[in-house]
């Protein structure tokens, strides 16, 4: 089956490519970059490629008859390519989207409009669980005046008895954000659980997850497994999200610090390592290279290090710091080859050797490329 959206929507630069074929492109590109600095293994790639995306999210529209519509923008552009069925993104979430621009025209409701500042709905936000199968959906409005909100919920739940929480987020801002700083929850919890790696997960709509679950427990399986812990190390776990890879590094070590920057995701950590009873983690909110900068002077003491940045990557203050704690190893995470490679080169300069390379494919479809990178002294 070949996608339909594909010449329009940039998203999926690969998606009309054989799997096996894309699979062999991201290994030459990650072979291209990192191989300098020893054996890239082979990818890590899906069983089943498709509908793997745990997080969708359309932009909303209405055409001039007042029919709502959703879709994704199109390649560097707020144009919005209309779309019923992406390759990727889970199916239950398409459906959801389908299902609240078919209650729009009754509602009255009219999509936002970017350039009048007109209408009400701009983006619509879904999160599954994917073991849990709970459905958090975040209704992106450009008003904290929600008309009929209650009888719009409730219709929306007639159409899907399954969604687990439903929550207002208001984005009154010309930006290229989605999410707005103010939320209000409608149904539900106001967020949704997953589990992962036996461990049980507490998403909120602002905390970054891993969009692919099933690569995830690769991905961490390979982190855990590359920083051969025995029971008795420190660890830090640097741009830690929800707490996710700390937790799960947490069996095996003596305590772990996570270190993250967004409020809202170092809440659902606090309130993961409790649901799960584990105790011996710390979770600091601040810069991780701010923090780190803080350790090293305090010359606290570290034996590993997990860091997983945004595609952005690291920095010097952060891979300084790292380099005067002097932990034994390092397992980096990296969504973006081309900072790893950079970030790699200032850990080389410092006396980190690159012990192992693993690209895992957590975005097929897509030209992106997750890598985990062991270092160590
Ligand atoms: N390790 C987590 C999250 C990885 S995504 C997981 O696997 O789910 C990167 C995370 O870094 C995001 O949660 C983001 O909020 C956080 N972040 C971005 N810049 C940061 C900074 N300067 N300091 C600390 N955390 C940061």
């Amino acid at each position: 089956m070949k996608c339909p959206y594909s010449k329009k929507c940039g998203g999926c630069q690969n998606i009309n490519l054989p799997y096996e074929e894309q699979l062999k492109l991201k290994q030459k590109y990650v072979d291209r970059l990192l191989s300098s600095f020893g054996k890239v293994n082979p990818i890590i790639g899906m069983e089943d490629p498709y509908h793997y995306r745990n997080k969708v999210h359309h932009v909303v529209c209405t055409d001039s008859k007042g029919n709502g519509y959703t879709g994704i923008y199109a390649e560097n552009s707020h144009r919005v390519i209309p779309v019923d069925h992406c390759m990727i993104e889970n199916e239950k979430a398409d459906e959801i989207c389908a299902s609240i621009a078919s209650l729009m025209k009754s509602f009255k409701m009219k999509a936002y409009n970017e350039d009048r500042g007109t209408g009400f709905l701009r983006h619509i936000l879904i999160r599954t669980g994917h073991i849990t199968g709970q459905i958090l959906v975040v209704l992106v409005v450009a008003s904290p005046v929600f008309p009929s909100k209650h009888n719009f919920v409730k219709a929306l739940r007639k159409l899907h008895p399954e969604i687990s929480s439903i929550v207002a987020n208001v984005n009154n801002r010309g930006t290229s954000m989605v999410l707005g700083e103010k939320q209000q929850v409608l149904y539900g919890k106001g967020y949704i659980e997953d589990i992962l790696c036996g461990k049980r997960f507490r998403i909120s709509p602002k905390s970054f997850y891993q969009v692919n679950s099933v690569q995830t427990e690769v991905l961490y399986a390979k982190a855990v497994e590359y920083a051969r812990l025995s029971g008795k190390e420190t660890v830090i776990d640097a741009y830690s999200g929800i707490g996710t890879i700390g937790m799960v590094a947490s069996d095996h070590a003596k305590e772990v610090i996570s270190i993250e920057l967004n409020e809202e995701a170092v809440k659902d950590a606090f309130a993961n390592a409790k649901n799960n009873r584990i105790r011996n983690i710390r979770f600091v909110k601040a810069d991780a290279g701010n923090h780190m900068k803080k350790m090293a002077i305090q010359k606290q003491h570290a034996d590993l290090v997990f860091m997983d940045p945004p595609r952005a990557g690291s920095d010097a203050k952060f891979i300084d710091s790292v380099v005067r704690l002097g932990p034994e190893r390092i397992v980096y995470i990296s969504c973006n080859p081309v900072t790893l490679k950079r970030d790699l080169e200032m850990f080389g300069k410092k006396g980190y050797k690159v012990r192992k390379i693993q690209p895992v494919d957590m975005f097929p479809g897509t030209e992106h490329v997750e890598t985990v990178v062991l270092l160590s002294k």
